[in-house]
C-alpha cells in the first residue's frame, strides 16, 4: 500500500516511519501542502495523509479520485478543511478523534500563565541580566471566573485544570453534557461574566467569528482570551481593535484565522504580508504560538498509531470506526448507522 504524506515535518517522520515499517506501508513524504496544484503527487497512491492546513475541497477531491486515491487519512481531529459533503460517495475520510486532550488543554493553561505572569518577558530580561520587575505585575488565577466554550474532550480537561487553580467555571456548549459538576450558562452570560474565556469548540459555519466585535463589546474590561481551537473562531480584526481600545486585557492565540500559509513555517528574515498578524504580534499583551498545542510526544505517538489503525481497518475491513461523514447524526438517512461505513 502507498500513501502520499502531505505537509511533512521532521517530527512527523519520527513518529510515522516506525509504524509504516511495521505495517509495510510505503509513505511518500511531501513537504508541500495538499491543494489543487499538488494533488497529482498522489498519483498511484491508495491514500493521502493530511493535516490541518491541507486543503481537501471539491477540486482536490476530484483530482484525488482521478489519481486512484480511495482514502483521505486526516492526522488530526478537526476536519473543517475537508468538504465532507462533496466527498460523500467519492472518497472516504478518516480522522484521529482524540490523541491527547491533555496536550492541548495544558498548552492553553501554559499560555495563560505565561501571559498573565509575563514569563516570556521575564525570560528575555534575565537573559540580558535585567532583573527589574517593573511592568511584570500579574494577577492571581485563584478566584477568577473562566468561561469555557465547548465542553468536549479538551474543554473538560481544561476545566479540571482550572479547578485545580481554584477558579470558578462557567461553561457553554451547544450540546451540554449530562451529569457535570460545573454550570452551563448561555453564551451571552459567559461572555459577560468571565475574566478569562477559552475556546474549545470546533470551527463550523455557526461558530465562525464566535468572538466578533459585538461579543468583545459584551465582555468584561481586561478579559483574557485563549484560542487553542481554530483561528476563525475569532475575528482577528475585531480582536486587534479590542486590544487597541484596552477592552481586551490579553490574548493567547495558538491558532490564527489566516494561519494556513504562515504557521508551521520559518518566516524569520521575510517580510510578513499579513498586517493584522504582524500588528497583533507587536502587542505586549498578545502571545502567539504556531498551532503547537498538540505537539507532545504522547500526542504524536497516538496520532501515528490511530492513523495507521484507521488505514489498516479501512483497507482490511472496508470500514473504520473513525470514518467521517457529513450525514452522520441523521440516523434515518446515514448509511454508516446501518453498515458501519459511510457509503
Ligand atoms: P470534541 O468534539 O470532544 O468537543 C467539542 C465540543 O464543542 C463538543 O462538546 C461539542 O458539543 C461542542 N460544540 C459543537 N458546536 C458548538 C457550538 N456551536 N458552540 C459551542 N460548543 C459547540 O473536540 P475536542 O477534542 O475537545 O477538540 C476541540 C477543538 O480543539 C477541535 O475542534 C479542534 O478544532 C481543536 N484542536 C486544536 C488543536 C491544536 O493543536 N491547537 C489540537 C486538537 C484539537
Amino acid at each position: 500500500m502507498k500513501f502520499a504524506f502531505f505537509d511533512e515535518k521532521p517530527y512527523d517522520r519520527a513518529s510515522f516511519e516506525p509504524y509504516a515499517q511495521q505495517y509495510g506501508i510505503e509513505l511518500r513524504f511531501f513537504e508541500t501542502k495538499l491543494n489543487e496544484h499538488t494533488a497529482s503527487l498522489a498519483q498511484g497512491c491508495d491514500g493521502v495523509c493530511v493535516f490541518v492546513n491541507d486543503i481537501v475541497n471539491a477540486a482536490v477531491i476530484d483530482r484525488l479520485v482521478q489519481a486512484g486515491v480511495k482514502l483521505v487519512a486526516l492526522r488530526c481531529a478537526g476536519y473543517n478543511n475537508v468538504d465532507l459533503g462533496y466527498a460523500f460517495g467519492k472518497i472516504h475520510v478518516v480522522h484521529v478523534p482524540a490523541y491527547s486532550p491533555y496536550a492541548v488543554a495544558e498548552h492553553a493553561m501554559a499560555m495563560l500563565l505565561t501571559s498573565i505572569r509575563r514569563i516570556h518577558k521575564a525570560y528575555n530580561r534575565t537573559r540580558e541580566f535585567n532583573f527589574s520587575l517593573n511592568g511584570l505585575t500579574g494577577f492571581d488565577l485563584h478566584g477568577k471566573t473562566v468561561g469555557v466554550v465547548g465542553t468536549g474532550r479538551i474543554g473538560r480537561v481544561f476545566i479540571d485544570i482550572c479547578k485545580g487553580f481554584g477558579m470558578n467555571i462557567l461553561a457553554y456548549d451547544k450540546f451540554p453534557a449530562p451529569d457535570v459538576d460545573f454550570p452551563y450558562v448561555t453564551l451571552e452570560e459567559l461572555m459577560q461574566k468571565s475574566d478569562i474565556i477559552s475556546l474549545h469548540c470546533p470551527l463550523t459555519a455557526e461558530t465562525h467569528h464566535l468572538v466578533d466585535a459585538q461579543a468583545i463589546q459584551d465582555m468584561k474590561k481586561g478579559v483574557v482570551l485563549l484560542n487553542t481551537s481554530r483561528g476563525a473562531l475569532i475575528d482577528a480584526e475585531a480582536l486587534l481593535e479590542g486590544i487597541k481600545s484596552r477592552k481586551v486585557g490579553a490574548a493567547c492565540l495558538d491558532v490564527y484565522e489566516e494561519e494556513s500559509d504562515i504557521f508551521f513555517e520559518d518566516f524569520s528574515g521575510h517580510i510578513v504580508e499579513d498586517d493584522t498578524l504582524a500588528r497583533l504580534i507587536t502587542m505586549p499583551n498578545v502571545l502567539v504560538t504556531s498551532h503547537q498545542a498538540f505537539l507532545t510526544q504522547e500526542a504524536l505517538g497516538n496520532i501515528a498509531e490511530t492513523t495507521f489503525k484507521n488505514i489498516i481497518e479501512f483497507f482490511e475491513n472496508g470500514r473504520s470506526n473513525n470514518e467521517l461523514c457529513y450525514r452522520c447524526g441523521r440516523v434515518e438517512t446515514c448509511k454508516k448507522h446501518r453498515q458501519d461505513k459511510c457509503f
